[in-house]
């Protein structure tokens, strides 16, 4: 498309929010219920074009992409007319006869750029949010996974306001172009470095973002006694790293730290689902392209990481595939230590102590999410207190993500700005104070000439 192709993509756009249009309760439910009638009707399209881009099966596309955001919609529908309602804010006694509520108001018009491994849930769940509260669209899905985009740019103009919820196609051209333009905010999804780029340009305008980003994920695991604990962790870090998209998910776990001593009961564990849970790349989402099944592989290359491979470390280029690949005591200064690694590889770094992992996460960039497997109290205490992440985990991975009642969202490197239910509608919001007040009860203090006195509210 070109610039003049998305100006009037967002004139247009800019033209139905003035309107006024999207503010009205009836609107934005009526949107809603078109999404969740697009979702009903189409699932089996987005079941397959979610194979299309990425082998996904159904069952987890369904987990993590069309019952998500199906809950999500739910969730907006029941709820949006008691979040667009007016809130009473106090006023100190000082202020009296005074009144004051918050107002919310949408935004304008906004941009959504998401990222490729969630294609569908990473579009469409900060969409709900965007229409719940009142605001016109456009959505650019990645075009890293062409047949859910193209999916989108066809289907959404049929069910939804094709003059306020638009969808653009394109790659890093057509982002770049509409970045130049002036939203009310940008919701963006993925890499850090894009990222940073699009805050630059939204500096420009002063429009505001939300980055929603990723980083290294780490997993404590702390040396459980108990044979059921122990198997319910293994299980849960299988799927907290292989399950969401063979691990290329902002919230998979990058690493795992655990004590010398527990590490290869650990190990053994995790191999142990892995065979049970049948893990492997021709029954996994798929790598998704060549460049990230070369960025993986050459994480890989690297003779100190090669010799710390305890498990699977194959990798086939003629089928872009990587088995899955347990590491022990990679180089904390090569790339697989370093970078994040959005894939199928396991680093686990064993420590002297499982406290030594407070220090081992404060020295490097705030994750999205900490996952740390103990009963220990204390050490509960120490994660939460003394180390910084976008969210905790306790016993568990991913679950975070799914409930609506939960922020999401990072801090620091992996990005700011929270979403997902209430928050969604937040995000994309004006909370707008509004006081009210009456002719009486004039204080002659406020104004000078001033006597001396203080004023005190
Ligand atoms: P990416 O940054 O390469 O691309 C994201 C979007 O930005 C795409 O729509 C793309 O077209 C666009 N884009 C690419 N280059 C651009 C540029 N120079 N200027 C403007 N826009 C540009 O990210 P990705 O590869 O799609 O996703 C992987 C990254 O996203 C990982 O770091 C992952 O952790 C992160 N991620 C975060 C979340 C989250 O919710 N926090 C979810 C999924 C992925």
């Amino acid at each position: 498309m070109e610039v003049m192709g998305l100006d009037a993509v967002l004139s247009e756009a800019r033209e139905a929010f003035e309107s006024g249009k999207t503010k009205g309760l009836a609107w934005r439910k009526s949107q809603l219920a078109a999404l969740l009638k697009l979702l009903q009707e189409t699932e089996e399209d987005i079941l397959r074009v979610l194979k299309e881009d990425l082998g996904k099966h159904r069952a987890e596309a369904f987990r993590d992409e069309v019952g998500l955001v199906m809950k999500s919609v739910k969730c907006h529908l029941d709820n949006i007319k008691k979040w667009m309602a007016p809130t009473k804010i106090a006023v100190p006694i000082g202020a009296f006869p005074t009144t004051c509520e918050l107002v919310q108001e949408p935004l304008g018009v906004v941009l959504i750029l998401s990222s490729w491994n969630l294609p569908i849930g990473l579009s469409l769940e900060p969409l709900i949010g965007a229409i719940s509260s009142g605001n016109a669209i456009v959505l650019k899905p990645s075009e890293l996974a062409p047949s859910s985009s193209a999916f989108l740019a066809n289907t959404i103009p049929k069910y939804l306001d094709s003059k306020a919820v638009k969808v653009v196609q394109g790659g890093r051209d057509i982002a770049e172009q509409l970045l130049e333009q002036k939203w009310d905010k940008i919701f963006f999804t993925g890499s850090m470095k894009v990222g940073r780029a699009v805050m630059t340009a939204a500096a420009k305008h002063l429009t505001p973002v939300a980055l929603e980003l990723g980083g290294k994920c780490p997993a404590i695991v702390d040396s459980l006694s108990g044979s059921r604990d122990m198997k319910v962790s293994a299980d849960r870090i299988v799927a907290g790293k292989w399950g969401p998209c063979y691990g290329q998910a902002c919230v998979a776990i990058d690493y795992l730290l655990v004590e010398e001593k527990f590490a290869p009961t650990l190990i053994e564990l995790i191999k142990g689902t892995l065979k049970k849970f049948d893990i492997k790349p021709e029954r996994s989402s798929r790598i998704v392209n060549k460049h990230h099944f070369e960025r993986l592989s050459n994480l890989l290359k690297n003779p100190s990481v090669m010799s710390s491979i305890v498990h699977g470390g194959s990798v086939d280029d003629k089928n872009l595939t990587i088995q899955p690949t347990i590491l022990v005591d990679p180089p904390l200064d090569a790339e697989i230590m370093t970078e994040e690694i959005f894939g199928p590889l396991l680093p686990v770094i064993t420590l002297k102590k499982i406290e030594d992992s407070i220090g081992f996460i404060r020295d490097r960039p705030k994750p999205l999410v900490v996952y740390a497997f103990t009963k220990n109290e204390k050490l509960r205490r120490r994660v939460i207190d003394e180390t910084s992440s976008g969210a905790v985990t306790f016993n568990d991975t991913l679950l975070q993500y799914a409930c609506d009642t939960i922020p999401f969202g990072g801090v620091g490197e992996s990005g700011f700005g929270k979403y997902h239910g209430k928050f969604t509608f937040d995000t994309f919001s004006h909370g707008k104070p509004v006081l009210k007040r009456e002719f009486l009860n004039e204080f002659s203090f406020r104004y000078p000439p001033w006597n001396g006195q203080k004023i005190e509210l």
